[in-house]
C-alpha cells in the first residue's frame, strides 16, 4: 500500500513538473511571438515612415521636374526665334495641351513671352536654392562669397543649432531668405486651406524669430503647378496675396533634382542652354546633404554665366515673376 501510495505521488509530482513545464514552454513561446510582433510592427512603422518621407522627397523633386523638362522639349525645341510662335501656338494646340491644360495656359498667361530674350537684351539670372539649410549650406556660401554674388535661399524649417546658424549667414551674408514651407510635407501642407496656413506662419514667425529678417518670398514644393495638392493650389495662392507675398517658381532646371543623375558638368549645361533664352531666368537648384553634384557645378555655372555677361541677382521686390500659375490671375476671395 505505502509502496503504491509513494509510486503515485511520484508520479503525480511528475504529471505536475510536466505541466509546469509545458506552462513554461507555452508562456516563452508567446512571450517570444509578442516580441516579435512588437519588432516586426516597429519596423513596419518605420518602413512606412522613410516611405513617406521618399514620396514626399519624389513628389517634389521629379514630378513637377520631370514636367518642366517636357514642357520646355516641347516648347523650345525649334530655334530661338520659333520659340515665340509656338509659346503663341500653346493653347490652340490641343494636342499636347492633354493633361497639362491648366499648366500650359498659366504657364503661358504669366510672362514668358514677354520674358525671351532678343540680341541685345542682358540675361538676369536668380540662382534659387530649395530645401535647405543643409551640411552644403556652407559650400554654396563660400563659392558665392567667393565670387562675390547674391542667391535666394527658399529654406524649409529645420530647429538644431547648426540649422540656425546657417539661417543667419544666409542673411548675414546678403542673401535673400525665402520660404519653402516649413515641414515640406505634401499630405500636410495642401490637406487644406488651414493647414497651409498653418504652416506659413510657422515658418514665417521662425525665420524672423531666428533671423530678425521678415521673409517676403515664397516657392510652393513642388511649384504652384504640382499636380499633387489635394486643394486647388488657386486657394493657397489667394492666402499668399492676401499676405502679401510673392511666391516664384522657376523656368530654369538645373535638374539636380530629377532621377536622372547629372553629373556637374551636364548641371551647368542644363542651365545654360535655357538662361541664354530668358531676360529673366530664375534657376532651380538644391541645397540638401545629397545634392554635392549641385555644390560642384555651382563654380563652373558661376564662371559661365559671367563669360556670357549675364547678371546674377538676389530676388528681390524688383524681381520679374516666373509662375506657373499667375498670381495676379487669382481673385481675391
Ligand atoms: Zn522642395
Amino acid at each position: 500500500m505505502e509502496d503504491s501510495s509513494t509510486k503515485g505521488l511520484k508520479q503525480e509530482r511528475k504529471k505536475r513538473q510536466r505541466v509546469a513545464r509545458i506552462k513554461t514552454a507555452l508562456i516563452c513561446v508567446v512571450g517570444i511571438w509578442l516580441l516579435a510582433s512588437m519588432i516586426i510592427c516597429t519596423a513596419l512603422v518605420f518602413k512606412v515612415y522613410m516611405l513617406e518621407e521618399k514620396l514626399d522627397y519624389l513628389l517634389d523633386n521629379f514630378t513637377v521636374s520631370g514636367q518642366m523638362e517636357t514642357e520646355s522639349k516641347q516648347t523650345f525645341a525649334k530655334t530661338d526665334e520659333s520659340a515665340y510662335f509656338d509659346l503663341e501656338d500653346t493653347t490652340e494646340n490641343g494636342e499636347w495641351a492633354n493633361g497639362y491644360s491648366e499648366y500650359y495656359s498659366v504657364a503661358e498667361a504669366v510672362n514668358q513671352k514677354e520674358n525671351l530674350a532678343g540680341p541685345e537684351d542682358i540675361h538676369k539670372v536668380y540662382l534659387t536654392f530649395d530645401d535647405g539649410p543643409s551640411s552644403n549650406t556652407t559650400a554654396i556660401l563660400d563659392i558665392l562669397k567667393k565670387h562675390n554674388i547674391k542667391a535666394t535661399f527658399f529654406v524649409i524649417g529645420k530647429e538644431d543649432d547648426e540649422s540656425k546658424a546657417r539661417y543667419r549667414q544666409i542673411v548675414n551674408e546678403g542673401h535673400t531668405l525665402a520660404m519653402h514651407s516649413y515641414s515640406h510635407k505634401y499630405s500636410v501642407l495642401y490637406d487644406s486651406l488651414d493647414s497651409f496656413e498653418s504652416d506659413f506662419s510657422k515658418i514665417q514667425n521662425y525665420l524672423y524669430e531666428v533671423t530678425g529678417q521678415e521673409c517676403l518670398f515664397y516657392r510652393f514644393p513642388g511649384g504652384s503647378s504640382n499636380h499633387v495638392s489635394n486643394t486647388d493650389m488657386k486657394e493657397f495662392i489667394n492666402y499668399l496675396n492676401t499676405q502679401g507675398i510673392t511666391y516664384f517658381d522657376w523656368n530654369v532646371s538645373s535638374g539636380d533634382a530629377t532621377s536622372q543623375a547629372y553629373t556637374a558638368e551636364e548641371l551647368v549645361d542644363n542651365v545654360m542652354k535655357d538662361v541664354v533664352k530668358y531676360k529673366t531666368s530664375i534657376v532651380l537648384m538644391h541645397d540638401a546633404e545629397t545634392k554635392t553634384t549641385t555644390v560642384e557645378a555651382l563654380e563652373p555655372m558661376i564662371e559661365a554665366l559671367e563669360s556670357m555677361g549675364a547678371e546674377i541677382l538676389p530676388i528681390d521686390e524688383n524681381t520679374t515673376v516666373v509662375q506657373h500659375i499667375a498670381a495676379a490671375s487669382v481673385k481675391q476671395q
